[in-house]
């Protein structure tokens, strides 16, 4: 059912199914991933390439966001992790706020964890690109904000975790404050009378 975003705006969404070379295509029908999304809500266009993070890829994108007027987007390919600081970049580079991003990972979550089994990738895939989409007609326009930070750290327990925190915060340069409820430091290592493998006591 269409929808329409926080500004009243209709939503128009754009799917792009990368085949990342063999890397997706080799496992995942794209083809049939692609013909699946066209049929999701508010979804006015789909594009099935081979490597969308490419120049040519990213050239795409944006000329589709031009010319299908799309407000929201989806990137079928890999982790986030890669390339969603690309693709933000190149919703900016077309007018279009970088948070209306969403992406599916095909590649990680799909083509290489069920390689030889094609049909169960592609299902997988086609699920993943319909939560993107649903996401994705949920996002809203943000925007980035310069915040001032204190640069010391609160470390709330003086167990064996808390101190190490500490001390490697400490070395890092950064003032550190330990609080701890007990008496004395050292939590449930500081109960223990011998410790692997020197066989010494913990405290
Ligand atoms: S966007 Fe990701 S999945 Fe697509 S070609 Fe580039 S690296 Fe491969």
């Amino acid at each position: 059912m269409a929808k329409l975003d926080a500004e009243g705006e209709q939503l128009r969404v754009g799917v792009f199914v990368c085949q990342c070379g063999h890397n997706i295509a080799g496992t995942v029908d794209c083809e049939a991933v692609a013909k699946f999304s066209e049929t999701l809500d508010d979804v006015v266009a789909v594009f099935n390439n081979k490597y969308t993070c490419s120049e040519p890829g990213q050239l795409e994108v944006k000329n589709a966001i031009d010319e299908h007027n799309l407000n929201r987007v989806v990137i079928a390919s890999c982790s986030p992790r890669m390339h969603e600081p690309t693709f933000r970049a190149t919703l900016a580079g077309a007018d279009l706020n970088p948070y209306l991003l969403e992406m599916a990972n095909l590649r990680e979550h799909c083509s290489w964890v069920h390689m030889g089994e094609p049909e169960m990738a592609t299902d997988k895939a086609k699920d993943l690109v319909k939560m993107a989409v649903a996401r994705a007609r949920s996002l809203e326009a943000q925007d980035e904000m310069i915040v001032p930070i204190t640069q010391k750290a609160l470390i709330i327990g003086g167990g064996i975790a808390g101190i190490q925190s500490a001390l490697d915060l400490a070395d890092a340069g950064y003032k550190v404050c330990l609080v701890e409820k007990e008496p004395s430091i050292g939590g449930i290592m500081a109960a223990i009378d011998k410790t692997y493998p020197t066989m010494d006591c913990s405290i």
